[in-house]
């Protein structure tokens, strides 16, 4: 069974617009709604006041953020992200890290041979 999150405030359109997006929209909503943890106190205290701007009730500050969160993902994601992470063994991690920076590496001498191929070039011609 896939798992249906309640429309919760989209209740409010009635039978209206549809499933579909009554549900992006109540998800959209929730997290907009929620208070947030703060960059600057980390108390869950954060507000929004308006489209990006967020407002801490502890500390007090005002500040920028993403329209509806106030970072780039949202909340439910931050915490799937974060269970995926504890459930993969650290040394998978380490080799793909190793094989990335090998492939930046290769990159790296691949794009200074051409620069010396193009050098000797113009030096020919
Ligand atoms: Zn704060």
């Amino acid at each position: 069974m896939a798992k249906v999150e309640k429309l919760s405030s989209a209740k409010r359109f009635g039978a209206r617009y549809g499933s579909k997006p009554k549900h992006k929209f109540a998800k959209i909503e929730k997290e907009q709604r929620k208070k947030h943890k703060c960059p600057y106190c980390n108390k869950v205290q954060v507000k929004r006041v308006a489209m990006g701007i967020w407002h801490c009730r502890k500390c007090n500050s005002k500040f920028t953020g993403k329209a509806y969160s106030i970072s780039k993902q949202i909340a439910a994601e931050d915490q799937q992200a974060e269970e995926s992470q504890v459930e993969k063994p650290q040394v998978e991690e380490d080799q793909q890290t190793e094989e990335k920076q090998e492939d930046i590496e290769e990159q790296q001498i691949e794009k200074q041979k051409a620069e010396k191929s193009e050098e000797n070039l113009v030096q020919n011609g």
